[in-house]
């Protein structure tokens, strides 16, 4: 199967080619000319499979260049990093469940795609004959920067450089990236927002320029933000396993329909639940929830994508964004793939920071698209009643979708539904220990021991050890020096000093 640019339906590239070089030339993303099917009667095998079976089919089925048992290599390499099973599903309630994607080692989501892509990189590499170094540049709200590192760290053959807002990260999250072990890893701080950080990344991919210089020191860039598809791909597996889970529990027959709500930023979690749906997994409604930065509700309510707005800073730090890369996706399939529709829309995008699309469309063929917000106060409610409720804490980015969620089924959907959990609530254990207690302020370290002791829920090894590390990088650059950084970094740069 080859896969082509949302800006350019013409240009046609292989799997690996499409790993390899993260974004298209033309600054469009990769997608596959054509979603594979998952039968009812697949499903049902795969119900009886491992998590590493079912992702390495689910793979296998988007990458005609792999071999199915190179894929079970990779993602039984993968998982065997996480603790116990990869992607639990939790029954809290009479048809509801909680997906957690949080047992890998960062403690977020974007661990179950960057323990993978790592493999997929090098292999593609291979397979395409390239010896070049390649260079990986991440820009991170704060989750994608660490699972990226840990992935990529030691890798042969590559390195990594990862951009995050100085003042747009957790306590602990910033203390990830900032002890980052390897000897090919680089982290730098900016100041600025995501935004900024992600549109100076982008700018670097666009430029030819930068890329022929690269080229003589002979490296070559890729991505490892989620506009890569090899992020998104083993993404699409968790939604085909949730529902395979639930087969197997008997919780739902054969052809039901069910509900995911997921908390979203970039939109690359929900979008892969949106490839499932189009493979087969049958799905009532996707339930994108928003924090304050909730330019994606507006849009899926109104058909307006506006990014002229405030920017807020928030208790889920990793959602606030407001310019989605992944929305691109979707709306290439709103627009029934009409590339240069799509590309007029993404330079008004550029030119005057919004556009808008027909709401007639999203009523139709994109009604299983269903969209709320939580502000601040919502969202420690909902850390507090969900562990009165059910005794189960939610990490800030979870209650989000767990707040969307409850005021969703207020009109009335039954629905069995997944909620998507993104982070173990360690990782912001200040906020949520200060939603379900009446402790007054304290440091993230002090607030996830009374969290422990007042949950019983353990920290992970890697979370509690953050404290005694030693703080390799502590550089904070003006966004604007990014470029300048990435073309001149040297063995220093990589915290090599001997
Ligand atoms: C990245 C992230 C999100 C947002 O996911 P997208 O794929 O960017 O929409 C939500 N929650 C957490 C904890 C994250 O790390």
């Amino acid at each position: 199967m080859n896969y082509i640019s949302t800006r350019d339906c013409s240009l046609k590239v292989s799997g690996s080619e499409a790993i390899v070089k993260g974004i298209s030339a033309d600054g469009g993303l990769f997608v596959p000319e054509v979603l594979p099917k998952l039968s009812q009667e697949v499903l049902r095998e795969l119900a009886e499979q491992s998590y590493e079976e079912r992702a390495a089919y689910v793979m296998s089925l988007f990458l005609e260049d792999f071999s199915y048992e190179e894929l079970l290599e990779y993602t039984t390499k993968a998982y065997q990093r996480f603790e116990g099973d990869p992607c639990p599903l939790v029954n809290i309630d009479d048809g509801l469940f909680v997906l957690e994607l949080w047992h890998g080692p960062t403690s977020a989501f974007k661990d179950m795609a960057l323990t993978v892509l790592p493999h997929l990189l090098v292999a593609s590499k291979k397979k395409m004959g390239i010896d070049d170094k390649t260079l990986i540049l991440v820009a991170t709200s704060g989750d994608t920067g660490k699972a990226a590192l840990e992935g990529f760290r030691d890798i042969e053959g590559t390195e990594i450089m990862v951009f995050y807002p100085d003042e747009g990260v957790s306590a602990m999250q910033k203390l990830q990236m900032a002890t980052q072990e390897g000897a090919n890893v680089y982290v730098g701080a900016i100041r600025g927002n995501f935004d900024d950080a992600q549109s100076a990344v982008k700018e670097i991919f666009a430029d030819n320029n930068i890329a022929e210089r690269l080229k003589s020191r002979g490296y070559s860039l890729s991505s490892a933000n989620s506009i890569n598809w090899g992020r998104l791909l083993p993404q699409i597996a968790y939604y085909v396993s949730a529902y395979c889970d639930l087969l197997g529990s008997e919780e739902i027959a054969s052809g039901d329909k069910i509900n995911f709500c997921v908390p979203c930023g970039n939109f690359g979690n929900i979008l892969a639940a949106y490839y499932a749906m189009r493979m087969g997994i049958p799905v009532n409604k996707l339930i994108c929830a928003s924090n304050i930065n909730n330019i994606l509700t507006d849009f899926f309510n109104t058909g307006i994508y506006n990014t002229k707005r405030q920017f807020f800073k928030t208790m889920s730090p990793s959602m606030d964004i407001l310019i989605s890369s992944n929305l691109e996706r979707l709306l290439f399939e709103m627009l029934n793939r009409d590339d240069a529709k799509l590309k007029a829309l993404m330079s008004e995008l550029k030119q005057t920071g919004k556009y808008a699309v027909d709401v007639s469309l999203l009523r139709k063929d994109f009604a299983c698209f269903a969209a709320g917000f939580a502000t601040e106060e919502d969202t420690s409610d909902t850390i507090y009643n969900n562990f009165d409720i059910y005794d189960y804490i939610f990490d800030p980015h979870t209650a989000v979708a767990a707040y969307v969620y409850n005021e969703y089924i207020l009109d009335g959907d039954d629905t069995p539904t997944v909620i998507v959990s993104t982070a173990n609530p360690y990782k912001f254990s200040r906020d949520v220990y200060s939603a379900i207690s009446e402790g007054g302020e304290t440091d993230d370290f002090t607030a996830a021991k009374r969290l422990n002791l007042l949950t019983g829920m353990e920290i992970p090894d890697k979370i509690a050890s953050l404290r005694d590390m030693f703080i390799r990088f502590e550089e904070v650059l003006d966004k604007t020096a990014i470029k300048e950084k990435v073309l001149n970094y040297t063995d220093k740069d990589r915290g090599n000093n001997g």
